[in-house]
């Protein structure tokens, strides 16, 4: 009778860091993929002002199989991995020339399918599966929904460019998510190509490469040409084996959704990548607020497989609605249940928009501070209009807090506040705080949507003020 700590987020419709705070209230030190038992859930479930609906009397807890899998019952699986990096600096063009290379001919005429994910065998024999979403956006949405899949991050710097913005967002995507990067230098058929500028230029984002003496593997690569592709393979498999992943093949799926559509054959389609167990053909799950019963599964090759393990990506079809990215899928035992826990979630996010605005603001974030004493930490978004003002609000920002407090500026950088700071925001509950700039227009739909609060300053005294102001709250509530 227990409950994946994400897993009880997802069905209550609340962020993962919320419950994780609330936990910690409660006496509770966890993280997402730790289970709780059925009381302390509803303890957690009835903090939030949720009904407890413990769906069948055998609890919904339990028709979703624990997440803790016994040692002996644990096999290697394959990194998953995205390639994030600046625009035009080569991440289609990467995945791309990966997937040619590396596509086993013969297998369906060689011909691929774009299901939103891909495996690839590096000369050594390991299978690696690449997210074909470039990009941090399609990272964070996920993020925020509580689907961590992403194992490695490729960063592509262009080496007759260098470090870009972007290039810095995905930095700091990466290291909020705490997922290990490994530089590609692309581009590097380019006579004015300059590897050394990319390294040098790194260092001052705290990314020190081999190459400088530091631990983050870079590679040089063409995507054009296919030179470095296999090191940068056999790079990633090193940093696979270091990170030890594991699952078990012989459980119920758990798996997340990479993209879905509603095709106009087929109905509603879903990529998923399995996270842990087996999906089978025929197997009844839950995803997200949509259910259903695995009528076929097809593999990036486009073939119809019976199963798919722990790090396959497989389009299921077979759903009853289209799901949204990220949403998870657990199987479940009977069709019954799935229903069940489906409309459980449609109503508790429903009730969830009804509530409205429930997101954070610093005021909310001060309110929480004074009423949970383990908080440390508290994240921030900055962005402003000259590279001079963000350092210098950066300054100030870390010179708050002491060994109990401190604020944490996730990510900070120059022009208007876009949907990527917002997403990044939201996934880790922080504040974004505009100096001389505004949100764009998606930005600001996007945080209203996601209920992120955006604070527009033109004085640092200002900014800096309330962020102590709340930054105090922390620490009194600390005495
Ligand atoms: P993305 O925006 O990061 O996905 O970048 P793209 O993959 O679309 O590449 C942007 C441009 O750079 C395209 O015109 C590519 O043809 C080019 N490009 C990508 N990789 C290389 C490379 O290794 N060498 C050269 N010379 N050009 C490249």
């Amino acid at each position: 009778e227990a409950i994946t700590v994400g897993e009880l987020a997802n069905r209550m419709a609340e962020r993962v860091a919320d419950v994780v705070k609330a936990l910690m209230q409660n006496g509770m030190m966890v993280t997402q993929n730790q289970t709780i038992d059925a009381d302390t859930a509803e303890l957690i479930v009835e903090d939030f002002g949720h009904h407890v609906v413990r769906v069948s009397d055998a609890d919904v807890e339990q028709v979703i199989e624990s997440a803790d899998d016994k040692p002996e019952d644990l096999v290697n699986r394959p990194p998953v991995i995205t390639v994030m990096g600046h625009v035009d600096h080569g991440k289609t063009s990467l995945l791309d020339a990966i997937r040619n290379a590396k596509v086993v001919s013969g297998e369906a005429g060689g011909i691929t399918q774009h299901i939103g994910a891909y495996q690839v065998q590096t000369e050594g024999g390991q299978l690696l599966t690449f997210l074909d979403t470039p990009g941090h956006a399609a990272f964070t949405s996920m993020r925020s929904r509580g689907a961590q899949v992403t194992d490695i991050v490729v960063l592509v710097v262009a080496a007759d460019d260098a470090v870009m913005p972007q290039t810095v967002e995905a930095i700091n995507h990466a290291k909020a998510a705490k997922v290990p990067m490994i530089v590609a230098i692309n581009k590097i058929d380019k006579p004015e190509a300059n590897p050394t500028k990319v390294r040098t230029d790194l260092l001052q984002h705290e990314v020190v490469v081999e190459q400088m003496s530091g631990d983050v593997q870079d590679v040089e690569v063409s995507a054009h040409t296919g030179d470095g592709l296999d090191d940068l393979l056999e790079a990633i498999a090193l940093q696979a084996e270091l990170l030890e992943l594991k699952a078990n093949p012989d459980r119920a799926a758990q798996g997340a959704v990479i993209e879905a559509q509603l095709d106009v054959g087929r109905g509603p389609v879903a990529t998923v990548l399995i996270q842990n167990g087996t999906l089978h053909q025929g197997d009844i799950f839950v995803v997200g607020e949509q259910y259903g019963k695995v009528r076929a599964l097809v593999n990036d090759k486009g073939d119809r497989v019976k199963e798919a393990g722990p790090s396959v990506p497989v389009e299921v079809l077979g759903l009853n609605g289209t799901p949204e990215a990220g949403d998870v899928l657990n199987v479940v035992s009977t069709e019954a249940q799935a229903r069940e826990i489906a409309e459980y979630r449609a109503q508790a996010a429903k009730d969830k928009r009804a509530a409205a605005g429930a997101a954070t603001t610093l005021e909310q974030l001060m309110q929480r501070a004074k009423e949970d004493e383990n908080v440390t930490e508290m994240p921030i978004v900055v962005k402003a209009d000259v590279q001079g003002s963000a350092e210098a609000i950066v300054q100030a920002m870390e010179k708050i807090g002491n060994d109990e407090v401190r604020v944490r500026v996730l990510h900070s950088g120059v022009g208007a506040i876009t949907e990527s700071d917002i997403g990044l925001a939201e996934a880790s509950g922080a504040p974004v705080f505009g100096f001389n700039v505004r949100a764009n227009a998606p930005a600001r739909n996007s945080a209203n949507q996601k209920g992120v609060e955006i604070r527009y300053y033109s004085v640092i005294y200002d900014l800096v003020d309330d962020v102590k102001a709340a930054a105090s709250g922390l620490l009194s509530a600390e005495i």
